[in-house]
């Protein structure tokens, strides 16, 4: 093959490629997927306070691809495909509206991914809006905090947990004990947060060219709760929830990193619009 020619066919297989090449790098990308919204009648709930009693608001509910150079790692799983295949992609129940309007399963695939390429998946908390598809992932290993595993699947089930989605995952389970680090190289950690359910987790990327980025779980759910540091009324330990407020905050201060409030919609607007990441 002449030069001219070698040029061409790698421009052809260039063009041909991915939207996003998924390639095995070293560094480490963090794409932000929608995986629904919520739409409330009264937030009330979202601070012990009554500071938001009455008014109406929304929440994001993304589900985050964390590539590594050793694997691949869904944190959180969103509300759930289900919601996608029923009218107008809708759940409206007791003064809230559940909205899909576009699948994890075809979000990953923009990313050139199947289910089986997810190596782990990893939950902040078990409230049914962050469990929704983690059954769609049976050849990964789920990343398992036991405090956690043990209040959602105690009788009765606790209020905004739900058994479906979990009682149904045939993966790996694999028991974190104490903080942990994914791939073994501090890059990926998954840090214990207690306070909105027993085994509440954020997660700390530490990321090239954006520095260190904190995805906070529920530990906050709007940056009003961040700013006047409250708490929902329905966690189940107020004095463990302040306790993690405080190492969030300092974990923040000591790495100079950015907080990431999964179910704020201006700080998912803030990310690259998907498929673009941060790395
Ligand atoms: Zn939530």
């Amino acid at each position: 093959m002449r030069p001219f020619q070698a040029v061409m066919l790698l421009v052809a297989l260039f063009a041909a490629g991915p939207v996003v090449a998924a390639e095995p790098g070293t560094d480490v990308r963090l794409y932000a997927l929608d995986c629904g919204t919520i739409e409330f009648d009264d937030m009330a709930m979202f601070a012990d306070d009554d500071s938001y009693a009455g008014q109406p608001g929304n929440l994001v509910e993304p589900c985050y691809v964390i590539e590594h150079p050793g694997g691949t790692l869904l944190w959180d799983t969103g509300l759930g495909d289900a919601i996608n295949a029923r009218p107008d992609h809708l759940l409206d129940e007791d003064g809230s509206r559940f909205l899909v309007p576009v699948t994890l399963q075809s979000q990953l695939e923009r990313l050139g991914l199947r289910a089986a390429d997810i190596e782990f998946v990893s939950l902040s908390h078990m409230h049914f809006d962050h469990t929704g598809n983690l059954e769609q992932f049976p050849q990964a290993t789920w990343l398992v905090d036991p405090a956690e595993l043990a209040w959602a699947t105690q009788t009765p089930t606790p209020g905004s947990a739900t058994a479906a989605h979990f009682d149904t995952f045939a993966g790996k389970q694999q028991v974190m004990q104490g903080d942990h680090d994914v791939f073994g190289d501090g890059r990926v950690r998954i840090l214990r947060t207690p306070g909105h359910t027993p085994g509440h987790r954020v997660l700390l990327v530490e990321l090239e060219n954006s520095g260190t980025v904190i995805l906070s779980g529920d530990l906050y759910h709007s940056r009003s709760n961040y700013e006047h540091a409250r708490v929902p009324a329905f966690n189940v330990d107020r004095a463990d929830t302040l306790a993690s407020f405080e190492r969030v905050r300092q974990l923040l201060e000591t790495h100079r990193g950015r907080l990431v409030i999964q179910h704020a919609p201006e700080d998912f607007e803030a990310l690259p619009v998907f498929p673009a990441y941060l790395d």
